[in-house]
């Protein structure tokens, strides 16, 4: 079922969440929706607090090539346990954050820890723009956007300009 992305500004995007308990049918339900919202959007990555569910969950694919299978990545309790020191630039955007988009400097190589829906732990080192969506995604978890990397002028503009979206579209829907 695809859920309703919340869109900044909103407390609930400024949250820590806290981790999930064992593993279970209904975290393993709310993955899959996350993954359908993710898809429908369309989107690379989606983290629970965007859909407004309090919890470390995240969801991403960063398969972008034409005719290349999906890789859809479902991470419980994400962690981030070392990164490169070697960094790499990315334009990024965030589907609570729609159509703004700006360079982020981060770590260009993480390794994630994670538990996986079957509930096992796994870990995965990442690169590219598998490393960059991983921690814009575990971000989330911690309640930290991509435009807080930002510049304060920057950021304002991006957030005014969202306050002004939220308005335009509860009007459409009143
Ligand atoms: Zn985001």
């Amino acid at each position: 079922m695809k859920r309703p992305i919340l869109i900044h500004p909103d407390p609930r995007l400024k949250k820590v969440a806290p981790p999930v308990p064992d593993l279970s049918d209904d975290l393993r339900a709310l993955a899959d929706d996350m993954l359908e919202t993710m898809y429908a959007a369309p989107g690379i990555g989606l983290a629970a607090p965007q859909i407004g569910v309090d919890a470390r969950v995240i969801v991403l694919d960063c398969v972008k090539g034409e005719g290349e299978a999906p890789r859809p990545v479902a991470m419980f309790n994400p962690e981030i346990v070392a990164k490169s020191d070697m960094l790499n630039v990315y334009e990024e955007g965030c589907l609570s954050i729609p159509d703004q988009y700006a360079d982020v400097e981060r770590p260009a190589e993480v390794t994630v820890r994670w538990i996986d829906r079957d509930g096992k732990e796994r870990q995965e080192d990442f690169d590219g723009l598998w490393a960059t969506c991983v921690q814009h995604e575990i971000d989330h978890l911690n309640g930290v956007l991509f435009i807080d990397y930002l510049k304060p002028l920057k950021r304002q503009l991006i957030t005014r300009k969202m306050v002004k979206l939220k308005k335009d579209r509860a009007r459409e829907k009143a």
